[in-house]
Parts: structure tokens; C-alpha cells; sequence
């Protein structure tokens, strides 16, 4: 699996959202809204999905058979709470 980062406004760098899923899952994904919590600079962080990106290509992450897509509703659940 695959975190969920974002590029902080505050301060430019990297921060991973703890949201783990994978490119079918986040390309599904990127029209919702997410809150993080962000270590970098403190504060928290509303933006759109498909403002972040995942931090690792697929290739090796999933070698062999597919993993399963988590449930995009429980993905959003957790979106919402951070
Ligand atoms: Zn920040």
C-alpha cells in the first residue's frame, strides 16, 4: 500500500497523510475533499485529494497479484476525521 502526502503550504515539505491506498483507489479518490493534521507545520490542512499524490510508484509495492481495494467509504471516513 501506498500513503496518501501532500506538499504543506506553510512550509513546502512533504508530510504523509497516514491514508494508505493504492492508484486505482486514489484516482476514484481525487474528487473528495481530505483534512490532515499536519506535523510540519502544526495546523491542519483541508484540500482536495487530487492535490496530494502517492509517494511511491506501483511497481514493486503490489508485485504479483493485485491487493484488494480498500472500501473507498471507509477511506473517506477517515479523510474526514483527521
Ligand atoms: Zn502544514
Amino acid at each position: 500500500m501506498n500513503p496518501i502526502s501532500i506538499f504543506c503550504p506553510v512550509t513546502n515539505r512533504s508530510v504523509e497523510t497516514g491514508i494508505e491506498t493504492n492508484w486505482s483507489t486514489f484516482f476514484k479518490l481525487r474528487p473528495f475533499r481530505m483534512r490532515v493534521r499536519c506535523p510540519q507545520c502544526g495546523g491542519r490542512h483541508e484540500m482536495a485529494v487530487r492535490e496530494g499524490y502517492l509517494a511511491r510508484s506501483e511497481a514493486g509495492l503490489d508485485s504479483g497479484r493485485p491487493q484488494e481495494n480498500p472500501q473507498i467509504e471507509s477511506l473517506l471516513a477517515k479523510l474526514a476525521q483527521n
